[in-house]
């Protein structure tokens, strides 16, 4: 598969910006004060950030056993979905009920799209997307697994057969993967040229730094970057994920009482009467109630905010794991309710 001949004519002629970072003495080159503040002691915030992350996307690839070349940083996964599709084009496909933001850029950017229903598992209705790949050849397939707001995986045989069908990029968003025993799709980069897999840091506790990364094919990679900003992910954020990604056991271990609250939310919400629970691989929860405006409007009422999904997931409410005494709670004020 010719990566090149994916994208977009405009986006495949394009040379993307060389912020050079030549060693020196002097830096007089690009523009900057060169009085600093003083935020971090470690972080100089009169010169711009490395536009490479370098050593962020050094320690993403050794975890993930992959090479720095095929790792890019977005300021959040979002920027990373906004560059896929910049660069690549329409027909953008994606399952629904499925993350917002696919469907929203593919928009703003003009782009078609094309949205599949999942099947009453909330799994991939293979069927219709094999036809939809066949008939409308997307530029694009977004498959988010964990999958936000269902919570549950799709299956990794349908998913491959997506990749091994489509003649376009399929990118499996992974934003909720440290929360499931699933397979990652990280391994089959090897396989299939025309995957992409996308991570943040924002599901794991670091959401305020707007962190967010694409694994990809190298030329993948080369032609996504054409249309990122150069400096896209500030300093402070480049320490601060650095230094927290080195922290591995405080991160394991933050995403283990995750998975605990959530085992703890899903075996209380099965146990009262009149709610339905969906399966989570994910930090969070749906179900269905029958009054889903009122609960929710109650539950505010108490205090307590969840996620309404009405015209999205009919009569859904999504509920994210908190720490133990939120999720307590919430199951409180939920059981008063019901
Ligand atoms: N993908 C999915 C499936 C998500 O649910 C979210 C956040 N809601 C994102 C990507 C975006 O994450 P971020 O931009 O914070 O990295």
């Amino acid at each position: 598969m010719d990566i090149r001949k994916l994208v977009k004519p405009n986006i495949r002629s394009l040379r993307a910006y060389q912020a050079e970072e030549i060693p020196c003495r002097v830096k007089l080159d690009a523009n900057e004060s060169p009085f600093g503040m003083t935020v971090l002691k470690s972080v100089r915030t009169n010169r711009y950030p490395d536009p490479g992350a370098r050593e962020l996307r050094k320690l993403v690839a050794a975890e993930l056993r992959v090479r720095p070349e095929n790792v890019l940083h977005g300021n959040g996964s979002d920027e990373l979905i906004y560059c896929l599709i910049a660069a690549f084009g329409g027909p953008v496909m994606y399952p629904v009920p499925t993350f917002s933001m696919y469907g929203i850029i593919a928009q703003a950017l003009g782009e078609r799209r094309i949205e599949v229903p999942l099947d009453g598992a909330f799994d991939l209705d293979i069927k219709n997307c094999a036809s939809h790949v066949k008939k409308s050849r997307p530029r694009l397939v977004f498959l988010s697994s964990p999958n936000n707001p269902t919570g549950n995986s799709f299956s990794h045989d349908r998913i491959v057969r997506i990749i091994r069908q489509s003649g376009g990029i399929v990118v499996v968003d992974e934003a909720y993967q440290p929360f499931s025993d699933k397979k990652s799709f990280v391994p089959l980069l090897k396989k299939h040229r025309n995957l992409v897999v996308l991570r943040t840091l924002s599901k794991i506790g670091l959401a305020a730094l707007r962190v967010g990364f694409m694994i990809a094919d190298k030329d993948v990679v080369t032609e996504v970057n054409k249309v990122r900003l150069p400096f896209n992910v500030n300093a402070l954020s480049q320490k601060v994920a650095t230094d927290a990604l080195r922290n591995r056991e405080q991160r394991k271990g933050n995403i283990n009482r995750i998975v605990a609250g959530r085992k703890m939310l899903l075996k209380n919400l099965e146990g009262i009467e009149g709610i339905t629970v969906y399966p989570s691989d994910a930090n969070f929860i749906l179900f269905r109630v029958n009054n889903g405006d009122r609960v929710h409007r109650e539950l505010l009422r108490h205090g307590i905010l969840i996620r309404n999904m009405k015209g999205v997931a009919e009569g859904c409410l999504r509920v994210s794991v908190g720490a133990e005494r939120e999720n307590r709670a919430f199951l409180k004020a939920l059981r008063v309710l019901m």
